[in-house]
């Protein structure tokens, strides 16, 4: 049996945040403020469907908006684990999941070519449309309270895993990479002898730490906390001579 690794991407695999990147893309880069203002908390993929149309009208196109993607650093040590992960597939499957969109991803991922390392990408659906635009799509619908209105990470792993299961694969165990407070509510549904690894300084930390301190149940999961790709892979080298 494998290890499914799961991977977070803003602020994880890459050290930035690739929806705010794009506005490298506007004039002194930087968005004006009636735009900035209609942003509506827990409805970031409607205002980032706002901020491509405004890039749109601004008449940025596809290959100046890929360039300036491209150029988003990866966390340290995170494009060679990925190429870790891609050399070891006879072990480990690999997903995204992400609040950022099927383009900024795929562009990025080409950009250091580890775009064949993920089995899958689950994120939010963009494409180009005839004009140029870039159009992106919630991912879908859930009835999580926790999450925001878009994606639930946790649904999105679950279905996952029970699609696999069905496939016949199961997997050994669970290796959670992430950051952010949209993590926190997949990694309460793993297991023991899964692994939480969330990165250091980060919300996803702050929250985890804060739950402990305040008394509730300890994740079945055992945490391991990182702050460079380095770090992950000598624990998925343990994990393999532990096997
Ligand atoms: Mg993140
Ligand atoms: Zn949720």
């Amino acid at each position: 049996m494998k290890t499914l690794l799961v991977f977070d991407f803003d602020h994880t695999l890459i050290d930035d945040n690739s929806d705010t990147w794009v506005v490298k893309c506007a004039s002194e880069e930087k968005l004006p403020d009636w735009l900035k203002n209609s942003y509506k908390k827990g409805y970031w993929t409607e205002y980032m469907g706002q901020v491509l149309h405004y890039l749109g009208d601004q008449g940025i196109q596809e290959s100046k908006m890929r360039s300036v993607m491209a150029t988003i650093p990866y966390t340290k040590g995170m494009s060679e684990l990925l190429k870790f992960i891609g050399q070891n597939k006879e072990l480990f499957d690999c997903v995204i999941i992400s609040d950022s969109n099927t383009v900024f991803i795929d562009w990025i991922l080409k950009a250091a070519n580890v775009h064949d390392v993920p089995d899958k990408v689950f994120t939010n659906p963009a494409a180009f449309d005839d004009r140029g635009y870039l159009n992106v799509q919630c991912f879908h619908l859930h009835n999580c309270s926790t999450c925001p209105v878009n994606l639930c990470k946790r649904k999105v792993l679950d279905s996952f895993i029970q699609d696999q299961l069905h496939q016949g694969v199961q997997y050994k165990n669970i290796v959670y990479i992430g950051d952010g407070g949209n993590d926190l509510c997949p990694v309460k549904s793993l297991k023991k002898g899964d692994i939480v690894m969330p990165r250091e300084g980060y919300t996803l930390e702050r929250l985890m730490s804060r739950m402990a301190a305040q008394g509730f149940e300890p994740l079945e999961p055992s945490v391991i906390i990182w702050s460079s790709g380095e770090q992950i892979l000598s624990h998925l080298n343990k994990i393999l001579v532990v096997c």
